[in-house]
This record gives C-alpha cells, sequence and structure tokens, in this order.
C-alpha cells in the first residue's frame, strides 16, 4: 500500500493550493482527483480581489495574469438600470487554464498527482493513520496516510462519504455558457454584474474573457429557494436584459449552458473529525450574495495547510481544533454576505445602493472596501450606515 504524509482528495483551488503549502513545507502529499486534467469546471471565471491575494501568497499571480482577461473593475446593474463601477484587482480566467496552472504548481514542489481516482471512503486504521479507498478503472485501490484532507467542492455525496455532511441540499444552483462577440469585447473591461427582474432572487453575469469570449450565466446564489427553471430564467434573460441580449445579437455561442450547484455561507459540512479535515466549497466557503468561491478556496486551502504545518507535531485533536477555529475566524463575514442577499430579493433596496453609489463617494467607498476585503461587511447593514444613505 502507496503511503503518504497526506492525502488530499480533490484537486481544484482549494486541493491545489492546500498541496503547494504542504509540500513545499517538506510533506510527502499526494493528490487524487476522479478527474483527468485539463477538465471543465462549471464556472463564471471571475477572480475578484481575494483571489489575487491567495495567489500572491501562492506566489502564482504573475503566471496566472498571463492566462487571464484582465479588468478594472466590477461593474453593477441594477433592477431600475442604474449603474455603478466598483475598482478593485479583477481578472477573468477560464478554469480550464486555471486549474491546470494551480495543479502544476503544487507538483512542481514535489506534491504527487493521481488522477482518475474517484474517493470511496475513509477509515481510522489504528488512531495514527487513515486507509482512504478509491476506485481507479473499474478496481479499487487503498491509500494511507495519517493526514487527509476533503477538498472536493459543492458535490454532497465525497463530504458524506467522508462523514463529514450536516446538510445534503446544495445552497444554490448556476448555469452558465461562452459566448465569442469580438464586437462587444472591444473595450469591455469590467465584470459586469446584474440585478434583473428575469432572475429575482439571484443575479445574472457577463464576464469578458481571453480570445473576445464572454461567460455569461445566471444563478441563485443565496438560500436555494428558486433552483428549478434555471435554463427558463436563463432563456428570459437573454432575450430581455439588455446587455446580454445585446451580446447575444451577434454573438456566436461557443459551448452548451451548464449548470452546478454551490456550496455557500460555510455551513452544511464539519470542519474536521479528527484529522481528517475539510475546506474549500465542500464546507462552503463560496460567498453568498455573489457565489464567488474560487479566491476563498485558495485561501482555505492555504489556512488548512498553514494549520496542518503549525499543530501536526501536536497530533490529531490539536490540528482539529485549530483547523475548526481559523475556519470559523471566517463566519462573521459569511453571516454578513448572507444577510445582504436581501439585495437580490427588494428591488427598490439594490436600486437604491447602486443610485446612491452611482452619484456619491461615501456609498461607493463602502462598496469598494466591502469588494476589496478592506472593510468589515457589517459595516454595511449597521442603522448608521442605512441611515446616511437615505439622507444623502
Ligand atoms: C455556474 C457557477 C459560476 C461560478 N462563478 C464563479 C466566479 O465567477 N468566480 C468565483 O470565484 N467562483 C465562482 N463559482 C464558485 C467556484 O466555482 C467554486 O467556489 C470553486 O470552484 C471551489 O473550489 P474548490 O477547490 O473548493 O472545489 P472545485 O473547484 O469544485 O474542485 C473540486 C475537485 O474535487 C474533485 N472531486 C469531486 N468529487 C470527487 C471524488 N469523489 N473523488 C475524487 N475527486 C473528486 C473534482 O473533480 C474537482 O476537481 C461559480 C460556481 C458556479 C457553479
Amino acid at each position: 500500500m502507496q503511503d503518504y504524509d497526506i492525502i488530499i482528495i480533490g484537486a481544484g483551488p482549494a486541493g491545489c493550493a492546500a498541496a503547494r503549502t504542504l509540500a513545499r513545507g517538506g510533506w510527502n502529499v499526494g493528490m487524487f482527483d476522479k478527474a483527468h486534467f485539463p477538465r471543465e469546471k462549471t464556472c463564471g471565471d471571475a477572480l475578484i480581489p481575494d483571489a489575487h491575494l491567495a495567489l500572491d501568497k501562492l506566489e502564482l499571480r504573475e503566471r496566472v495574469e498571463q492566462l487571464s482577461y484582465p479588468t478594472k473593475a466590477l461593474r453593477l446593474i441594477s433592477f431600475d438600470g442604474s449603474e455603478v463601477s466598483v475598482r478593485g484587482r479583477t481578472a477573468v480566467t477560464p478554469r480550464l487554464k486555471l486549474d491546470v496552472l494551480l495543479l502544476e504548481a503544487a507538483q512542481e514542489v514535489g506534491a504527487k498527482f493521481l488522477p482518475g481516482h474517484d474517493f470511496q471512503s475513509v477509515k481510522d486504521e489504528d488512531g495514527t493513520n487513515y486507509i482512504v479507498e478509491f476506485t481507479v478503472d473499474g478496481g479499487k485501490i487503498e491509500v494511507r496516510a495519517p493526514w487527509v484532507l476533503l477538498a472536493t467542492g459543492a458535490n454532497a455525496a465525497p463530504i458524506a462519504r467522508a462523514g463529514l455532511l450536516e446538510r445534503h441540499d446544495p445552497s444554490s444552483f448556476a448555469v452558465r455558457q461562452y459566448v465569442r462577440n469580438p464586437r462587444l469585447a472591444k473595450d469591455f473591461n469590467e465584470l459586469v454584474f446584474i440585478f434583473d427582474h428575469t432572475v429575482r432572487g439571484g443575479y445574472g453575469w457577463i464576464f469578458p474573457g481571453p480570445d473576445g469570449v464572454f461567460n455569461i450565466g445566471i444563478g441563485y446564489f443565496g438560500s436555494a429557494e428558486k433552483n428549478s427553471g434555471l435554463r427558463r430564467d436563463y432563456e428570459q434573460f437573454i432575450t430581455h436584459q439588455a446587455l446580454a441580449k445585446d451580446l447575444m445579437s451577434d454573438g456566436v455561442v461557443v459551448s452548451p449552458l451548464k449548470g452546478a450547484p454551490l456550496r455557500t455561507g460555510l455551513t452544511g459540512t464539519r470542519f474536521a473529525e479528527g484529522g481528517l479535515l475539510a475546506t474549500g466549497e465542500c464546507v462552503g466557503t463560496t460567498f453568498p450574495l455573489t457565489g464567488e468561491g474560487i479566491g476563498k478556496a485558495l485561501e482555505t486551502g492555504v489556512l488548512a495547510a498553514e494549520t496542518l504545518l503549525a499543530y501536526a507535531a501536536q497530533g490529531r485533536a490539536a490540528v482539529a481544533a485549530a483547523h475548526t477555529a481559523s475556519m470559523s475566524a471566517l463566519k462573521p463575514k459569511y453571516d454578513a454576505y448572507r444577510k445582504s442577499e436581501l439585495l437580490l430579493r427588494w428591488p427598490w433596496l439594490a436600486n437604491m445602493l447602486v443610485r446612491r453609489a452611482g452619484r456619491g463617494e461615501y456609498m461607493r467607498n463602502r462598496l469598494e472596501a466591502l469588494f476589496n476585503e478592506t472593510a468589515d461587511p457589517a459595516n454595511l447593514f449597521k442603522l448608521k450606515t442605512w441611515v446616511r444613505i437615505l439622507l444623502k
């Protein structure tokens, strides 16, 4: 049986960030994924400021920039057509390429990657090691390590198999498609988020990617109250919303519409059980309200790895406690985002916020601080803030 210092299950942004950090720390890392790379991951492909910070930490920002379409801001378009641009370090990087880059960055520092391995079960061998079972090409294999990190994303099945699942249903669903439109791509340098009546309770996006190819989609990123009828709503969105209609008018569709679940809000999965830890979207690290999760998957992958590097010598209980504490410390931020989902349900509130931010510095600065994570998101929901918005 093959032995490692750690078995990482899932080679998305969370798994790769953890693998690179641990391999750099001298650990013998075995990273397993059911997919063969390059593989598609249904996503909007947008990197927001938190992703750039995490890429800086991983020393990968410049490499990622070479694959990316740079954008300079996020533009919010509200239900009534009012708009505001919020500055922040942003880019669009197709996941097909980003995830290969992240994987190679883990491998180049020594992590071993084993594709085509579908995780089945994990059991505690003797209080010191875990035995993890995968199916490969119809057969079964077992591998052993003292530590296991689950980073399998939004699907409930592997989380349940690891015994960490607390809530089966995902938080939400989203769909996206790629559309080439060189005409519109000229001078299009913002991530556009659109609050629209065709996607009430969620939002639509239009993100410009490399080679004049846009990523366009819609999603209900909140509390999963509206997960059916996404395709129908998407059709409504592209036939009624002005910018989406313009993109589609002479755009060439280059991929089918694809959907995927999301787990948001840092809920629904236990962070740790002894030496078995979980990180990334499988513990719900994707933000409510926005559905952005690449940055937080990278960040929490690094966090989990740093916890292991710092506490492994003290044993399982110390690692589990430290990991749970570091993830729980992020919770207030997620709770504030959850509250802000009101914006998606109350168009008048979103309209007022966007109009005020478009007109004046005070509100725009607040949004910018929120987007760039330089201010506590809870501040946006203080009574004092809303009184100022109403009076200005
Ligand atoms: C339509 C849509 C649009 C989105 N848009 C954006 C956006 O624009 N920007 C943004 O930041 N976020 C976006 N997100 C969220 C983002 O995709 C996730 O937050 C991010 O991918 C989470 O990274 P992760 O590493 O935790 O999981 P993943 O990226 O899902 O990686 C998990 C890995 O685990 C592997 N795996 C799963 N099951 C098994 C198993 N049984 N055995 C072995 N391996 C397994 C998978 O093959 C995969 O490689 C979007 C999500 C959706 C659905």
